[in-house]
């Protein structure tokens, strides 16, 4: 049959006391497909990322990963699934060296990523596979500086280094752009934009313009609940998205 989606969310809530932070929320991402999740400050994206990712666990509803209900699952059993993450607050290594923080990453990961360091072995692998990612996130040039170091927009490229270095086979992406400058912005887009086609990746960004402009599809949510599911142009165009970003109500 036809390949299962790489990610299936279905009923998902979180309340917390009195706050019902995500409200029944379901979303699906098929094998290779780019989506993004929008929506105002408070609108519960951090808490559905982090529901997805394992950080907490839901109040309702289910997640399936691949095939796999994941649920109940720790953050390191769905990162050996092939989850791989970025973080809304840093999770680097600021006194070791760039290329150190990938490495560390490196041994973490997902089973293919655990066999390839076995059978390929030594240290000298995990060292260039390292400098590979950093490479392609175009952080070679930095690979011996300290993270403490880097630009603020670096340390995303970083992060997103890091998250590849483990072979997802989805990769969840915190607000990557929150608090980059416009040009950091610019590299990052392009960063990801050039990540291969077949990576499912699941965006969640309070910027509307490059959320829509990296994914293929879009779901929006305002104070815990869905409001629209589609491509960039039917989101961008609806007139309840528009009220919320342009303000008009
Ligand atoms: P932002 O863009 O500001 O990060 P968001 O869309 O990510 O917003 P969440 O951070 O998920 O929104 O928050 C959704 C709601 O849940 C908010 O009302 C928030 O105050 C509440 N909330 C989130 N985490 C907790 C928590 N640990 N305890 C209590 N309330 C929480």
């Amino acid at each position: 049959g036809a390949p299962a989606p790489a990610l299936v969310v279905a009923g998902l809530g979180k309340r917390y006391g009195g706050v019902q932070a995500v409200d029944d929320i379901s979303l699906d991402l098929a094998p290779g497909e780019r989506m993004g999740v929008i929506g105002p400050n408070g609108a519960g994206k951090t808490t559905l990322f982090k529901m997805i990712a394992g950080d907490v666990g839901p109040t309702t509803g289910t997640i399936e990963l691949f095939g796999r209900d994941v649920t109940k699952l720790s953050t390191a059993r769905r990162a050996r699934l092939g989850v791989g993450r970025t973080f809304q607050v840093s999770n680097l290594f600021r006194e070791m060296t760039v290329l150190d923080n990938v490495r560390v990453a490196a041994r973490g990961g997902s089973p293919k990523a655990r066999v390839f360091w076995r059978v390929q072995g030594r240290r000298d692998e995990v060292t260039q596979e390292s400098t590979m990612m950093l490479e392609s996130v175009g952080l070679h040039a930095r690979r011996d500086d300290t993270v403490a170091d880097l630009s603020h927009g670096e340390q995303r490229q970083l992060e997103i280094a890091m998250a590849l270095v483990s072979r997802p086979t989805i990769l969840l992406l915190d607000e990557p752009a929150a608090g980059l400058s416009a040009v950091e912005r610019t590299t990052l887009r392009r960063l990801i934009e050039e990540l291969p086609r077949t990576l499912p990746i699941l965006l969640i960004e309070h910027d509307m313009t490059l959320a829509l402009g990296l994914t293929d599809r879009v779901m929006c949510m305002e104070n815990g609940k869905h409001v629209v599911t589609g491509t960039p142009d039917e989101v961008r165009d609806h007139p309840t998205v528009k009220e919320i970003y342009l303000g008009r109500r």
